[in-house]
């Protein structure tokens, strides 16, 4: 640590990425002190990067949303004064489904639902988008009034008979009702409007129309109305979480992983491993952004771990990645920068999509004039990579996946970009760079049984030992675990950040 004698803080918080980030900064700037550890050498989690040969790599997410004016991150920036270098996207990203139509997501609702009447004829698209959008701006809002689900204190139900939520009530069965039942009978027979939106679920709730509740997909749906493209990627955004809370007298140490916490009388004591060296930190309150499936390692006392074993079913199980990195040296400059692209069997990765983001054209910071970086994503299931890791064909698989996704990149965008650099993580990577456990990452699928009134609390059994991150309520994504860690930040300042 920086000073040796005063290692004793009011908050240490486990973990700079998004979650950590936010929740720290806002500590900071009421006035506590607080440290922020990291056991990676650099800061941002699963929106964090890497360079090679000239390139700036975006490892996991890439892109940003809820910065339009009252949502979560628009607050954040007002309230510790961020300006954010962004753009906001005209045509924030295109589909290509299975029979290789494209649907454009234009920010301009009536342009999409034009988009939406061309390739899916047929359909009263309206109807069904004006009620998505209506529920995602009252469940955005009464989250922001209500904070807390389900209630844990006599103040969390005080909050949730106030007027601004209980005018929300109609919302209610909406948690659990799938998304699917509010699709027309023609809807529901349409294969491939239904695969369009299972597609576009995946990537933001990890889960399905016949599964996901209709309130999490209204979220997981409208999401591309507000994206913005970020210049030097979305670290950017973390590196000013940094800097704000460092220049308000806070720390951020990274390459500080924590090996145990023990509850002392007064709070509690942290050992962290520094390469070889070991550190040893005091704090009143510790606040993790670890996933739940990592809490019980963080303690050394056998009867508190078994506080944190995963018990219910449906969160003992968890989706990881596959991410290529690739650039190139464009002919024409592929200017809308987000693509899903679907396809139908893949041989490793079976039924699915893969998720193109493109750096800007013109952003140098990403890579050199006249090339651009790109985070090819899709999900997998973390055991494919344990078994081949076992069996001894790791190298081979992540080679065969590797060289799909390039044969993909060059179908769906050309031959004639020339192709400087590509590599491949898997859950492997995930685990190794952000200690989740298996390499599980996007937080916990959105079903019956995971949906907002039954995420995992912020609140423990162990006083002021917190949770935040996006496998606590309200989940998951930059805009979910920034919402996470200010409804946090204003329970323990008593103050609301979201209103
Ligand atoms: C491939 C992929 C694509 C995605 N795309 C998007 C997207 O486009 N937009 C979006 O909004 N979201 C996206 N997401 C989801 C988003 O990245 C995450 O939900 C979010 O970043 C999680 O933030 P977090 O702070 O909860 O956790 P993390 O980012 O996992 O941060 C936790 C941090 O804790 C550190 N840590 C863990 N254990 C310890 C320890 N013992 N001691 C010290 N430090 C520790 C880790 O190194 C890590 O930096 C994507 C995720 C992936 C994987």
């Amino acid at each position: 640590m920086k000073d040796k004698d005063n290692n004793d803080y009011d908050i240490v918080v486990i973990g700079a990425g998004f979650a950590g980030l936010t929740f720290a900064a806002t500590m900071a700037q009421e006035g506590r002190r607080v440290a922020v550890l990291e056991s990676h050498s650099l800061i941002g989690g699963c929106a964090s990067y890497f360079k090679r040969k000239g390139f700036h790599f975006e490892v996991g997410a890439t892109t940003l949303s809820g910065l339009a004016p009252g949502r979560t991150l628009w607050r954040l920036c007002k309230l510790l004064d961020l300006e954010l270098p962004t753009n906001p996207l005209q045509i924030p990203m295109a589909i290509t489904l299975n029979n290789k139509q494209v649907i454009k997501r234009h920010r301009d609702h009536s342009s999409f639902i034009k988009e939406l009447n061309r390739v899916f004829p047929g359909h009263q698209h309206d109807f069904l988008w004006n009620k998505l959008r209506k529920w995602e701006r009252d469940l955005w809002k009464s989250l922001f009034a209500a904070q807390n689900f389900p209630p844990k204190s006599f103040k969390d139900i005080r909050k949730l008979i106030r007027p601004s939520v209980l005018n929300k009530a109609h919302l209610g069965p909406l948690a659990f009702i799938p998304l699917v039942d509010k699709f027309s009978r023609e809807m529901q027979e349409d294969q491939l409007l239904t695969e369009f939106f299972d597609e576009q679920l995946m990537i933001s709730t990890q889960s399905s129309s016949k599964e996901v509740p209709t309130l999490l997909a209204s979220m997981g749906m409208t999401y591309p109305e507000d994206m913005h493209y970020i210049y030097g990627g979305v670290t950017t955004f973390a590196q000013i979480l940094r800097k704000k809370i460092e220049s308000l007298g806070s720390e951020v140490h990274t390459r500080h992983k924590v090996i145990t916490i023990e509850k002392q009388n007064s709070g509690f004591r942290l050992t962290c491993s520094r390469g070889s060296k070991e550190t040893h930190l005091k704090a009143k309150i510790v606040v993790s952004s670890t996933p739940i499936w990592n809490t019980a390692d963080l303690f050394a006392d056998k009867e508190v771990k078994k506080k944190f074993l995963v018990k219910k079913e449906s969160q003992k199980k968890g989706l990881s990645a596959v991410v290529a990195n690739i650039a190139i040296k464009y002919r024409e400059p592929i200017e809308i920068l987000y693509h899903q692209v679907h396809y139908q069997n893949h041989s490793v990765l079976g039924k699915g999509s893969f998720f193109f983001s493109f750096s800007h054209p013109h952003d140098q910071k990403r890579a050199p004039e006249g090339h651009q970086a790109i985070t090819v994503s899709t999900h997998t299931a973390p055991e494919v990579w344990q078994e081949a890791h076992d069996s001894g064909t790791y190298e081979e698989l992540k080679s065969r996946v590797l060289a799909d996704i390039l044969e993909r990149f060059k179908e769906r965008f050309g031959a004639e970009h020339e192709i400087v650099f590509a590599s491949l993580a898997t859950p492997h990577t995930f685990e190794h760079y952000t200690q989740r456990f298996k390499g599980r990452v996007g937080g916990l699928s959105h079903n019956r049984e995971n949906n907002i009134l039954t995420f995992p609390s912020q609140e423990t059994p162990i006083k002021n030992f917190y949770r935040i991150g996006d496998t606590t309520f309200p989940g998951q994504g930059i805009v979910g675990v920034a919402t996470g860690a200010l409804i946090l930040a204003g329970k323990l300042s008593g103050k609301n950040f979201l209103e």
